[in-house]
């Protein structure tokens, strides 16, 4: 990312299209109810109940005080009119944002958790139809974001988000490029692709490296983990960009195997040269991903994860409450 634009501090606003981004109300008095469900770099994100609409929504808090205030602040109005600027069934919907004591609240639609989190709570991998339908809306997501020359940088599990109804949301724009090629070191080390990395030394790279990334994600929904995630993050940056990409690991005895149409797909994901990779019109025209999913194959892994947290003892279900929240 280059400098913040000259003399802009932390939480000032010039330029009236990005005042315009900002409502000039209250947060406080407009949302109540506030949990905490999730948490990165930038703060954390809350369960919380929109008194004005009267539905549940997420807020994401991002603080931009403290020590790098100015870059923290260019990057909270990079993903506010990242959100703004989108609009598609499958990624998290955007509500509104509000600016109160050097924290930017970010809202969105609620969705329960993340594909990670099932993952987590089933303790093994998905279903092969289960993947399949997750990757299909993901890919209908990135599809929509290709088209206008965008690249999202960071797909993985833990930012594919569920709604109760069963639709998949893709969400966490904070380190999408909005031009395309790009040539800036971004994401998360497990999931790059091999030209990302480069990227770091010299060159570019387009919106392929998120078909990359979709690869690695299919891999991580099947055994839990992407491949490498035992290593450190730098000796992973390097297998990756070293070595041959990796497969889908064989399956335990008496599973049954993964079908040929999931080995393939992973395969043509994971193609080191971006040129041998497939476009994501080619992944989405896939025979794992083709034929449309119904939504009940999602709602259908919900339910079984929700059965599976109600029988959680206090301690782990304390942590998985999350996915719980919509039906206490
Ligand atoms: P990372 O550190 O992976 O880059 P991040 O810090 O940028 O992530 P997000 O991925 O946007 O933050 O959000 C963090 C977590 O909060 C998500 O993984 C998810 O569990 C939860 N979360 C985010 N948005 C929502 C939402 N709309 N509904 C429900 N949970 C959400
Ligand atoms: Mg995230
Ligand atoms: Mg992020």
């Amino acid at each position: 990312m280059g400098p913040p634009p000259q003399g802009l501090k932390p939480g000032q606003i010039k330029d009236p299209k990005i005042a315009a981004l900002f409502s000039t109300k209250d947060p406080d008095a407009r949302f109540d109810d506030l949990k905490e469900i999730g948490h990165g770099s930038f703060g954390a994100v809350f369960y919380a109940f929109d008194k004005e609409r009267g539905e549940t929504v997420a807020i994401k808090k991002m603080s931009y005080s403290g020590k790098q205030a100015a870059e923290k602040w260019v990057d909270v109005i990079k993903e506010v009119q990242f959100l703004t600027s989108l609009r598609h069934e499958n990624i998290v919907e955007y509500r509104a944002s509000f600016l109160k004591e050097n924290t930017c609240w970010l809202v969105m639609e609620y969705c329960i958790g993340s594909a990670a989190d099932l993952v987590d709570v089933l303790k093994k991998g998905l279903r092969e139809v289960e993947i399949a339908a997750i990757c299909h809306s993901t890919l209908s997501a990135l599809s929509y974001l290709h088209s206008l020359g965008r690249i999202h940088r960071d797909v993985k599990a833990g930012n594919i988000l569920l709604n109760d109804a069963g639709c998949v949301k893709l969400a966490d724009f904070g380190s999408s490029s909005m031009v395309c090629p790009a040539r800036t070191f971004i994401g998360t080390p497990f999931f790059m692709a091999p030209e990302v990395i480069l990227a770091m030394d010299d060159g570019e790279y387009a919106e392929r490296a998120d078909i990359w990334s979709m690869g690695i994600t299919a891999i991580e929904l099947a055994e839990r983990r992407p491949p490498l995630f035992n290593m450190n993050a730098m000796s992973a940056l390097y297998h990756i960009a070293q070595n041959e990409p990796p497969t889908l690991a064989p399956v335990e005895d008496g599973s049954p195997s993964w079908s040929s149409a999931f080995v393939s797909f992973v395969g043509a994901c994971l193609k080191k040269e971006p040129g041998e990779r497939m476009t994501t019109a080619e992944a989405q025209q896939h025979a794992f991903v083709r034929s449309s999913f119904a939504p009940y194959v999602v709602v259908e892994l919900i339910a079984r994860t929700k059965r599976l947290v109600k029988e959680l003892d206090n301690n782990q279900y304390r942590k998985m409450r999350k996915l719980m929240l919509l039906d206490e």
